[in-house]
């Protein structure tokens, strides 16, 4: 049973201050050791998002990792959707504008999978949906890494945290695309007005409205999402299937890290949607705290179930946020060897 550090959002003085968090919690989850080149992943936020992790966070780590005789960069992959992370060159610039700079964070931002999100590294994972992943090759390469996730809703896996920033963020273009794969959508021709909006939405040129070309797409979904008329329907057991799938493709950069990695879960901020929302929606619990631990399994769900219980004040889960079952992809994580659910927590 992995133990799971935990500091309660509740703060009366600087001795609680969300860096001194991190700093209370670093040295029981560091993998660090001196000499080594660390990755500290992060999600930097799309640009309009603005309840991602703070910048003053990753600076905290930065300096712990140096303290520790690390050499520490900061990272972050391309997406398959189109906004500010579909290339390294527009990544690198939207970090900036969140906040995330040299300055701020006394590191170098690099993007892990390579300019346009090609470079990966193949890892045999051997699951029941997915036999290899392909992970981000400055991730795969790195001697130790501390993965810094926002607790918080996600549309496709009911709750973004550790496990889905390892099967999906530690990613390249690849990665990304095995596990999107089986939610290739179609279009209702009854239901499609032909207004254009999902071809402008569409980063592969995959649709004809009412067609879409499956040779081309890569079932990232985002054009479900802009369709007024709720005409592009994915395949009815896609979820299901994508989380037993991200749970998976976790570990991949376990494996290939053979475990030296650290896992921070800042839980504050609670938004319905994920860091990739180009907007940031209402808090739909009141903030949790600061979570760190060596399993990603643990960690997430000791958060889950942190923020269940918050929630149960008011007869409701995470679940109820978007109606999707976050235990899918922590139970899948599990079954492949990511880590136990099972944990003690140590406040
Ligand atoms: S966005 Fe929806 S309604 Fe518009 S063309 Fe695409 S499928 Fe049709
Ligand atoms: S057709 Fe839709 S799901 Fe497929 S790649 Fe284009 S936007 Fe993504």
């Amino acid at each position: 049973m992995s133990e799971i550090i935990y500091r309660d959002a509740k703060i009366t003085g600087p001795q609680d201050s969300q860096p001194q968090q991190v700093k209370d919690i670093f040295p029981h989850i560091s993998p660090v050791k001196k000499g080594d080149i660390v990755a500290i992943k992060i999600h930097p936020g799309e640009y309009g998002n603005t309840t991602h992790v703070r910048p003053v966070i990753v600076r905290t780590v930065v300096d712990l990792v140096k303290e520790a005789g690390g050499i520490p960069f900061v990272t972050d992959t391309t997406t398959l959707y189109k906004g500010m992370k579909l290339n390294a060159a527009e990544l690198i610039e939207g970090a900036a504008m969140n906040g995330f700079t040299h300055a701020s964070m006394n590191a170098p931002f690099i993007v892990a999978d390579g300019l346009r999100g090609g470079d990966g590294e193949k890892i045999m994972i051997n699951g029941q949906a997915l036999d290899s992943i392909t992970v981000a090759s400055a991730l795969a390469g790195a001697d130790s890494m501390i993965v810094i996730s926002h607790g918080k809703g996600h549309p496709a896996s009911g709750f973004g945290g550790a496990v889905k920033h390892l099967g999906m963020g530690c990613l390249d273009r690849a990665g990304k695309i095995r596990v999107h794969e089986v939610g290739k959508p179609s279009i209702d021709p009854e239901k499609c007005i032909q207004c254009g909006i999902c071809v402008e939405t569409c980063p592969w040129g995959a649709i004809s409205p009412p067609e879409i070309d499956h040779s081309k797409c890569c079932g990232e979904l985002s054009c479900a999402d802009s369709c007024p008329e709720e005409a592009i329907i994915p395949p009815h057991d896609a979820t299901d299937r994508m989380q037993e799938r991200l749970g998976e493709a976790a570990f991949g950069p376990v494996k290939a890290l053979e475990g030296r990695i650290g896992y921070i879960n800042w839980v504050y901020d609670l938004t319905p949607g994920c860091d990739c929302f180009n907007f940031s929606g209402e808090r739909f619990v009141a903030d949790i705290g600061i979570l760190g631990g060596r399993d990603p399994v643990a960690i997430d769900a000791a958060t889950i179930e942190l923020v269940n219980e918050r929630m149960k004040e008011n007869g409701r889960s995470i679940y109820h946020i978007w109606g999707v079952d976050p235990w899918v992809h922590i139970n899948a994580a599990q079954r492949i060897g990511c880590g136990k659910k099972e944990y003690k927590l140590t406040c």
